[in-house]
């Protein structure tokens, strides 16, 4: 007797086993598998220099370990420009530049090297900007009160001529040899328009020791960036594109939104100052927070915000953010051509917006592009 009907089972159960058996491989070496599809991780932090930090990277692998080690490296990230903002802080007592405030010219302070290098970097553009960006401005800056519209008219001549003085950069002694620091005649350190840009390079810095490729850290307005935006999880956008260049928008000085946005290429900085966050109005004179250290008096009118795009250093661009404020266009003119490769977009009391570029480039001339 045959038993034909059980036949066409034994024939066909090998296949059927067998393809779910290569289902089941090729399901359990996916899942093994690591997903090197870019990931974003953003985070941002409060409470950073009196204002706020986003930081954001671009890691592969999306697992719980993956978030784990990118929460760490924005962490440490984060770390090293809170590092800078405990050294440079004039209103921590502790901080270095507290301890030089309080110094005198026989009893200087030992200082860190990030604190020697920022205030290096201060004399460079102190000298570079004719005076204009001048590290000594703290004793001036107490003469004012921005805050709530509160000042009522321009401090009186004889509190501002001494106040002036004690500026003058040759208040601030420096000794190599140790890294010893101290002001004499009254002099007070203030690194609010450079410790920004600073701490931002701390944290890019920070991010590339861990190998990071794709990221953004931005310390209240001042932003620097490595490497491009990988799209989504690696998908493609409608020109075939994978990555797009990260971008930043100069704000209306005088208005709701943006003027305009700007591509940056691959390690550039880009920094704003102006008169429209913190300022003060007297008989509808607008006074800035910066200040002129030849008057003594807050900038008014003539620049009313500069944008310096850098192609390598936040705290190049802060710096040059802070000067063209007080130095106005055409002095500022002259200060671009000392760097190279850099891009300025000055927004003046009437409203016109002046783009400029450094004549100085390291680039070859055929692959050099226009400004956006
Ligand atoms: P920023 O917003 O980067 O232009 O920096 C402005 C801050 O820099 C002010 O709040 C002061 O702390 C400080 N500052 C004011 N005037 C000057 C100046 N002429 N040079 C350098 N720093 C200044
Ligand atoms: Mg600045």
């Amino acid at each position: 007797m045959t038993i034909p009907q059980k036949t066409p089972v034994l024939i066909w159960l090998p296949p059927i086993l067998a393809v779910a058996l290569v289902a089941a491989i090729v399901y359990f070496s996916q899942s093994q598998q690591r997903d090197t599809k870019p990931h974003k991780y953003h985070k941002q932090f409060t409470g950073i220099m009196g204002t706020q930090a986003t930081i954001v990277i671009y890691q592969q692998g999306n697992s719980g370990a993956d978030q784990e080690s990118a929460a760490q490296i924005v962490q440490a990230a984060f770390d090293a420009a809170k590092k800078v903002e405990g050294l440079m802080n004039a209103y921590d007592p502790k901080s270095d530049i507290s301890r030089i405030n309080a110094s005198s010219k026989d009893s200087p302070v030992n200082v860190h090297p990030l604190t020697w290098q920022v205030l290096c970097q201060s004399l460079r553009f102190n000298y570079l900007s004719d005076g204009a960006f001048n590290p000594l401005t703290g004793r001036l800056i107490k003469l004012y009160k921005w805050k709530n519209n509160q000042q009522k008219s321009l401090p009186p001549h004889d509190k501002i001529e001494p106040a002036v003085k004690s500026a003058r950069i040759e208040n601030l002694m420096m000794t190599r040899q140790n890294m010893q620091v101290a002001s004499k005649n009254g002099a007070l350190l203030d690194l609010g328009g450079i410790a920004k840009g600073f701490g931002v390079d701390a944290a890019i810095a920070e991010l590339k020791s861990y190998g990071v490729k794709n990221a953004m850290v931005e310390i209240g307005g001042e932003i620097r960036i490595i490497g491009d935006v990988p799209l989504d999880n690696g998908v493609t956008d409608k020109l075939g594109e994978k990555h797009r260049p990260w971008t930043a928008g100069i704000r209306n000085p005088r208005g709701l939104g943006w003027i305009e946005s700007l591509k940056l290429d691959d390690g550039c900085a880009i920094a704003t100052s102006g008169d429209y966050e913190k300022f003060f109005e007297i008989d509808g004179k607008r006074y800035s927070h910066i200040i002129h250290p030849d008057t003594g008096l807050p900038v008014s009118g003539g620049v009313i915000s500069a944008t310096i795009i850098s192609p390598t250093s936040c705290l190049e661009a802060d710096a040059l953010a802070t000067s063209a404020c007080v130095m106005g266009l055409d002095n500022f003119k002259k200060v671009l051509n000392l760097f190279a490769d850099l891009r300025a977009i000055l927004i003046m009391e009437d409203g016109t917006t002046v783009r400029l570029k450094s004549t100085l480039s390291t680039k070859p001339a055929s692959t050099e592009k226009e400004a956006e």
